[in-house]
């Protein structure tokens, strides 16, 4: 093992060039080079984690193994490297100050004046060593969100300006901007380029390597410009290209040398190629499917892309692993109601409903299940979305009328869904959640059994509210059987029903652990289920 090499990925330009995807797959062709890599975001803003947050500001929130609510980016690099994430990956502005806070409340800093510099940057510096300190990784990829000029990422150049100068050559800068293709001047231009790596260096930060986003190859003598302006060498302006799939830029970064640029710039010998034999039969099979089913994912953060970013990347994982193309019908649960949802939902090989929270849009998922249930599509409820299979099978099969979650509504007759008894004491919002990895056992001769092939599993969650044990007996004297249960709390984790083709609901979200390498099972068995009903509905 390695001292630990920091690398630091900073934007500049614009927001959303894909620093998550260009630290995810130089950490995948580390990882492919026989290197251990963890990958950390800094987000610049004051909320402790985005566990508060709607989608609308942030997209999905990813949870981690350790129950941390993190930004969706871990999700990328838990995807491409297939290693788990924790708390320590994701660190916000809110959670430097609420410790460095804490700590001056204790009388850690008795008697010193309390500043960004040197207590915020240390604080930001501890977290990035902290990481690098475990002796577990040889690099330490740090990514800072936002991008450079941001008044609020300056304590983070800042505490990256700190480490270069404490570590020398363990450190390392690469920043992404964009060179823009215009097309009046029928060119590329570098000038936004060269604005963005001055605004870096008015913080005392000169880039070692330059990440170039464009839509058009770069030339040389274009390569060289950027060198020349951004002191550079011109082997350390890499491009990166716009690509079909983001799983597509590892093999686009090897062929640009970014990794071993990095690896000679730590003086660390590149010994062997890559080795991305799995990754390359991965993403052929994605590029080459031999057939196709259309899911519909519904849900009431449909015209967000990135609300439902966990589900549509396990699709995909799931979509190779079946030889065939997901293609998902995103369909807003508002729009659903006893008129439209057989227009909505028809020529559908498969329905997920997915996790989600409040009432907004809850009929309509109801609508859906209850479509699929009783037309025998393939059906997945995944938390919210089991919830609500729940409260449909409740209302118009064990004929409860009103049944509900007391999440929506609190006087209903049916509480078939209720608060979890530990969630009853708490008031706070942030982290108070049922998060993270829990065990879960599997009921034998289930279709969730054949599904997973074990017994012990444990998935992750994030959820207050959970299947009401009052009525397990009512549910599974009619068919809809729990065949995953938590034996510590005793909860219903698997419902599936009996004399459906596929028709299951979690409380977890198994779609955060969904890897390239390791497609999760549900998703898998979900689409050959699918691929399988496509197959019966058009020989008919
Ligand atoms: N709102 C539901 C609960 O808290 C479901 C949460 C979810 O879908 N993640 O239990």
């Amino acid at each position: 093992m390695l001292k630990a090499k920091y690398i630091f990925v900073t934007g500049g330009v614009s927001s959303s060039l894909g620093k998550g995807i260009i630290s995810a797959s130089l950490a995948k062709l580390l990882q492919a080079r026989g290197f251990s890599v963890t990958i950390q975001k800094l987000d610049p803003y004051i909320n402790v984690d985005p566990g508060t947050l709607n989608p609308y500001e942030h997209g999905e929130c990813y949870v981690t193994e350790d129950g941390a609510e993190t930004d969706l980016d871990l999700g990328h690099y838990e995807r491409f490297l297939n290693v788990p994430t924790s708390q320590a990956n994701n660190i916000t502005t809110g959670r430097i100050y609420q410790s460095v806070i804490e700590k001056e409340r204790r009388g850690d800093y008795l008697g010193q004046t309390v500043q960004v510099i040197p207590h915020i940057t240390d604080e930001i510096k501890y977290r990035i060593k902290l990481l690098g300190n475990t002796g577990q990784f040889d690099f330490v990829i740090t990514e800072i969100g936002g991008t450079v000029g941001d008044i609020e990422s300056l304590p983070y150049i800042e505490a990256v300006r700190q480490m270069k100068w404490e570590l020398g050559a363990s450190c390392l800068v690469i920043h992404l901007t964009l060179v823009p293709f215009l097309a009046a001047a029928g060119e590329l231009k570098t000038k936004p380029t060269q604005h963005s790596v001055k605004t870096l260096l008015e913080s005392g930060v000169q880039p070692d390597i330059i990440v170039c986003r464009t839509e058009r190859h770069l030339s040389q003598s274009l390569r060289e410009k950027i060198s020349l302006f951004c002191n550079v060498s011109p082997s350390s302006v890499i491009e990166s290209i716009d690509a079909e799939t983001i799983y597509e830029v590892p093999l686009l970064m090897r062929d640009e040398k970014l990794d071993l640029e990095v690896l000679k710039k730590v003086s660390i010998p590149a010994e062997r190629e890559p080795d991305l034999k799995r990754w390359e039969e991965f993403l052929y099979k994605l590029k080459h499917p031999a057939s196709e089913v259309s899911i519909g994912l519904v849900g009431k953060y449909i015209e967000l892309r990135d609300a439902y970013k966990s589900i549509v990347e396990s699709f995909i994982h799931a979509g190779a692993a079946n030889d065939c193309k997901v293609n998902i019908v995103r369909i807003h649960s508002e729009s659903i109601d006893e008129s439209t949802v057989g227009s909505r939902l028809q020529n559908l090989d498969g329905i997920l409903v997915a996790p989600g929270f409040e009432s907004r849009g809850i009929e309509g998922k109801i609508i859906a299940i209850q479509y699929a249930r009783e037309r025998n599509i393939p059906f997945l409820g995944i938390c919210l979305g089991m919830q609500c299979a729940v409260i449909e099978f409740a209302r118009n099969v064990l004929k409860m009328v009103n049944a509900h979650s007391t999440e929506m509504d609190k006087r209903t007759p049916y509480p078939v869904i209720d608060i979890m008894e530990a969630q009853k004491k708490i008031s706070g919002m942030g982290g108070t959640m049922r998060l993270g990895s829990y065990p879960c056992q599997i009921v034998k001769e289930t279709l969730t059994h054949s599904i997973y092939g074990k017994v012990q599993i444990t998935e992750r969650h994030r959820h207050r509210y959970e299947f009401n044990n009052k009525y397990l007996q009512d549910f599974e004297a009619k068919g809809l059987m729990a065949s995953g249960i938590n034996m510590k709390d005793n909860l219903v984790e698997i419902m599936e029903l009996q004399g459906h083709p596929w028709f299951i609901g979690i409380q977890f979200h198994p779609e955060y652990k969904s890897t390239v390498a390791c497609p999760h099972p549900l998703f898998v068995g979900f689409v050959g289920a699918a691929k399988k009903s496509r197959g019966s509905s058009s020989a008919i």
